[in-house]
């Protein structure tokens, strides 16, 4: 399957699928509706249905080019299965990761292209971006709150596309990333999430399709993390 089921149904969160493969304790699915992780978005929780009960998922991880969701417990599933991500952990994670976009839309344009050196978001509903601005003022940066939370409430469309990696290595500024890019698919592809009429950049995580998705959002804090990185970490509103 060259298109992750998370990227092209995020909504769809509850589905009937079947064992692929089993070990003790953990399982492959046919189709995971599961996010395994990466660039700075944690793993979805959820469980999984089956006869032996349902069993919730405590972990993801890829082996040999397949992804193992770790049970709670030492169980070995076999035939249908129901996997059930965690609807209110997928929402935060997809509203704070379009913001981190929003919020990286404005640092790369307000300051000279500035990079991003590292990204995290946590469950609480908040997220910290680290950039490479060894020369920023702090101010300017906190003042790009209303900017953001005004292309929140223009509500506007959030899509993606694939791009061949050579093209999107050739366009400037679609690989906003110091550290992490979304390695390609395998048929040689690089996803490209696009805030349509803001942003374009490389990604492989969950987003909402729409911005006004997200409530609007508070700059909480901004640090300096040695010579060249700035931290910045924002906070769901209400
Ligand atoms: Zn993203």
């Amino acid at each position: 399957m060259l298109r992750s089921y998370y990227h092209e149904h995020p909504d769809s969160l509850i589905l009937s699928t079947e064992v692929a493969d089993a070990r003790p304790g953990r399982v492959a699915l046919a189709t995971s509706p599961f996010y395994p992780g990466g660039g700075g978005q944690p793993a979805d929780r959820g469980v999984i249905r089956s006869a032996a009960g349902e069993l919730a998922v405590i972990g993801l991880e890829y082996a040999e080019g397949t992804l193992w969701h770790r049970l709670d417990g030492q169980a070995e599933l076999h035939g249908p299965v129901e996997a059930v991500v965690d609807a209110a952990f997928r929402r935060t994670m997809r509203q704070l990761h379009t913001d981190t976009h929003i919020l990286n839309a404005f640092v790369y344009q307000s300051f000279d292209g500035a990079l991003v050196t590292g990204v995290q978001m946590y469950e609480d509903g908040t997220a910290r971006m680290d950039f490479d601005l060894p020369e920023a003022d702090n101010d300017r940066l906190r003042a790009l709150e209303a900017p953001i939370n005004e292309v929140i409430a223009q509500d506007l469309e959030v899509r993606s596309l694939y791009l061949p990696l050579a093209e999107a290595q050739a366009q400037h500024g679609l690989i906003r990333s110091r550290s992490v890019a979304p390695p390609p698919t395998a048929d040689g592809m690089i996803r490209i999430v696009e805030i349509v009429s803001l942003d374009r950049q490389a990604c492989g995580g969950t987003h909402l399709t729409r911005t006004g998705g997200s409530p609007p959002i508070r700059i909480l804090k901004i640090d300096n993390k040695g010579r060249h990185n700035r931290r910045i970490r924002i906070g769901l509103a209400g």
